[in-house]
C-alpha cells in the first residue's frame, strides 16, 4: 500500500480544526489549484485531487472519526481505494452547490448529470457470544445490496440503446420554477433528476439501472464491544448516485445471554459454590473464566454465604484497548442434604465447642442471646 499524506497536513489545518476551517481551507486550495487555472500544471491537479480526497473524508463526522482512530486504513474502503472523479465531484457538489459554477466546465458540462448523492446507509445485525466479544472476532457476512446492472453497464436502457436526454429539462436534471420574488430550482419530475429518460429499459433491471448482488464482507470486531454498538463500515452500503459516494454498512452488535456469566459493563459475575469448611476456613479453588483458562479464587476464612470475590483481570476487555474487567465471583456455600450417623456426631460435637468457644469470649453475642438481653 502507497503512503499517504496526512489529510489534516494537506489541507493544512490542525487536528482539532471545526467544520467551517476544514472547508474554508479546502475552497482555497481546490481554487488555487483548480485546472481550469493551471492548464498543463500537473502539480497543481495533483494538489486539487489530494484537496479533494482530503475534504471528503474530513467533511464526513462518521469517516472523520475513522480516520482519527484507525488512519488511512479507516476510511480506505471508502475513499481511500483509488479517489476516482466522481469522488471529487462529490466533494465538490457539497461546497459549491451541485453542478454549477466553474466546475461545471471541468466535470464535463453538467449535462445529464443530477446532484451527486451519498448512497444510503444498510445495516445489519450481528449476534456475538460472550466468549467473541472477549477475544475480538472476524466475521465473514454476506450482504445483498444493489449494485450497477452489468447487462446495461447501469444505464437502465436496454443493451444496444442508449437513454435519451429528458425534454423537460434538456437534460439539466434540474427545472426552475417561480415563485414569487425567487426562482427555485427543484429536481425535475420528469426524469427524476437523472437528466436521460429510458424509453427502452434493459430486461435485466427493468430500466433501475441497479441490480441486487451479494457481496462478501468481513467484519472485525474489537474485544470487549457493547450491545446495541454500531459497528461503521465505510463504503460498504448501497452505491450513491451520479458518482457521489457509497453510504456505509453499519453492522449493530448484539450479545447472546451466557449461562455462566453476567456482564456488568467490563466486569463479569458469575457464582461458586464452596463447602461450608471451605467458606469457614479459606481456601484457593479453581474457577472457570470467559476464555476458558482456569484460574484461582481466593476464599477468605469466614466467607459468608452471597459475598462477592473479585478476581482481578479476568473479566473483559475494555473496549478503549487498555486493560480488562474483572471476575465477580458470588460465592455459595452448600448445606449437605443427607448425613451419616457418624456425621451427624461430628457436627453435634462441632456445635459444642462452638457454644463452648462463645461462653469462653462472649464479644459476638448470638441473636438469641441479644434477644434475651433485651428483655432482663
Ligand atoms: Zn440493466
Ligand atoms: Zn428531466
Amino acid at each position: 500500500m502507497a503512503c499517504k499524506r496526512d489529510y489534516y497536513e494537506i489541507l493544512g489545518v490542525a487536528k482539532d480544526a471545526g467544520e467551517d476551517e476544514i472547508k474554508k481551507a479546502y475552497r482555497k486550495i481546490a481554487l488555487d489549484n483548480h485546472p481550469d487555472r493551471n492548464p498543463g500544471d500537473k502539480e497543481a491537479e495533483q494538489r486539487f485531487k489530494d484537496a479533494a480526497e482530503a475534504y471528503a473524508v474530513l467533511s464526513d463526522k462518521d469517516k472523520r472519526a475513522q480516520y482519527d482512530r484507525f488512519g488511512h486504513a479507516g476510511v480506505q474502503q471508502g475513499a481511500g481505494q483509488g479517489f476516482s472523479t466522481e469522488d471529487i465531484f462529490a466533494a465538490f457538489g457539497d461546497i459549491f452547490g451541485g453542478a454549477g459554477g466553474i466546475f461545471e466546465h471541468f466535470f464535463g458540462g453538467g449535462g445529464g448529470r443530477g446532484r451527486a448523492r451519498r448512497g444510503a446507509s444498510l445495516r445489519v445485525d450481528l449476534e456475538l457470544t460472550l466468549e467473541e466479544v472477549a477475544t475480538g472476532v472476524q466475521r465473514k457476512l454476506e450482504i445483498t445490496r444493489p449494485a450497477a446492472c452489468d447487462a446495461c453497464s447501469g444505464t437502465g436502457a436496454r443493451p444496444g440503446s442508449q437513454p435519451q436526454r429528458c425534454r423537460l429539462c434538456g437534460g439539466h436534471g434540474q427545472v426552475e420554477r417561480s415563485q414569487g420574488f425567487f426562482s427555485i430550482r427543484q429536481s425535475c419530475p420528469e426524469c427524476r433528476g437523472q437528466g436521460t429518460v429510458v424509453s427502452d429499459p434493459c430486461g435485466k433491471c427493468r430500466g433501475r439501472g441497479l441490480v441486487d448482488r451479494k457481496a462478501p464482507i468481513t467484519v472485525t470486531i474489537p474485544p470487549g464491544i457493547e450491545e446495541g454498538h454500531a459497528e461503521r463500515i465505510a463504503g460498504q452500503g448501497e452505491p450513491g448516485e451520479h458518482g457521489g459516494p457509497p453510504g456505509d454498512l453499519v453492522v449493530v452488535i448484539h450479545v447472546q445471554p451466557h449461562s455462566v456469566f453476567t456482564r456488568h459493563g467490563d466486569d463479569l459475575l458469575t457464582q461458586a459454590t464452596i463447602a461450608f469448611r471451605q467458606a469457614a476456613m479459606g481456601e484457593t479453588v479453581d474457577i472457570p473464566s470467559i476464555t476458558g483458562e482456569v484460574v484461582q479464587l481466593k476464599i477468605p476464612a469466614g466467607t459468608q454465604p452471597g459475598e462477592l470475590l473479585r478476581v482481578r483481570g479476568h473479566g473483559l476487555p475494555r473496549a478503549d484497548g487498555y486493560g480488562r474487567g474483572n471476575l465477580v465471583v458470588r460465592v455459595q456455600v452448600e448445606v449437605p442434604t443427607k448425613l451419616t450417623p457418624e456425621q451427624e456426631q461430628l457436627l453435634i460435637q462441632f456445635d459444642d465447642l462452638e457454644q463452648a468457644r462463645r461462653k469462653k469470649s462472649p464479644k459476638k453475642k448470638g441473636i438469641f442471646e441479644k434477644v434475651r438481653d433485651m428483655f432482663q
